[in-house]
């Protein structure tokens, strides 16, 4: 098979969305990061700085995502923001049921299937997040776990949109904790994941679905989590608020 082209995305959460701070810190990153990384790169920001950072990025090898997006193309939706409206502001990619969203904002295996259909079929690349509790992960729970959010996620994605879906593993108990799944542990939930694709797509699609982990990821332990064959890239949260740590990220890619 060809080989997945690794995928460093960063996730600001609720974090630099002001203009000045979006600035400084998109400065900074295309200051630091390789400009012809050996990796696909997105930066997540804030939805407040989007239009900001899509000025700031055009023509960089620096891709923009959003953190979350909703189903329907428009409406009383107070709060919410369509794929259309990520796409008109310079998106190419977006989280989609971010362990964050499914803890404090209800997001379910359902709707976030209903947000990564509407994103894949508005022309975004989707980032699927799945990932197991503690709780869950301590119950030995952490395939089906990730086999439930699959399910529900990728309900209404079809073989022909897979192309435009990555999965992010996630352990919700390695998010912000500086507590990492170990290498090896990460790439075996990861390959079951890809397993759970087979099962569904077939070997071969598959095959080329980037899976990346995320979870407390640094430039010490990403080449380790890098090297691992069914990692494809990372989901950086705090590291990525960070220029010469996410650099050294994408660096660990070559
Ligand atoms: C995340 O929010 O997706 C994440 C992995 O965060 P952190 O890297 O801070 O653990």
């Amino acid at each position: 098979r060809e080989k997945r082209t690794p995928v460093i995305a960063g996730n600001w959460k609720m974090n630099s969305g002001s203009p000045a701070e979006a600035s400084a810190l998109l400065g900074g990153l295309l200051e630091a990061c390789p400009k012809a990384p050996a990796c696909e790169v997105v930066v997540c920001p804030p939805a407040t700085a989007l239009a900001l950072a899509a000025d700031t990025l055009r023509g960089s090898a620096i891709a923009l995502g959003a953190q979350n997006c909703h189903f329907a193309p428009s409406g009383a939706y107070t709060g919410e923001v369509s794929a259309a409206m990520l796409t008109g502001v310079g998106c190419t990619h977006v989280i989609i049921g971010h362990s964050e969203r499914r803890q404090y904002f209800g997001e379910t295996n359902e709707t976030a299937g209903k947000r990564l259909a509407a994103a894949v079929a508005g022309g975004l690349c989707g980032i699927l997040c799945v990932g197991e509790s503690l709780e869950q992960r301590e119950a030995g729970q952490e395939i089906e776990t990730c086999a439930a959010q699959l399910a529900g996620g990728l309900a209404e994605i079809p073989a022909e949109a897979l192309a435009h879906v990555m999965i992010a593993y996630e352990p919700v108990w390695a998010i912000g904790t500086g507590r990492t799944a170990t290498a090896q542990e990460a790439n075996r939930v990861c390959g079951e994941i890809r397993r759970l694709l087979a099962e569904r797509y077939g070997t071969e699609a598959a095959d080329r679905v980037r899976i990346l982990y995320g979870g407390s990821m640094n430039e010490k332990n990403a080449a380790e989590l890098l090297a691992q064959p069914e990692i494809d890239g990372g989901l950086i949260g705090g590291a990525s608020l960070k220029p010469e740590s996410f650099a050294a990220i994408i660096r660990a890619c070559e």
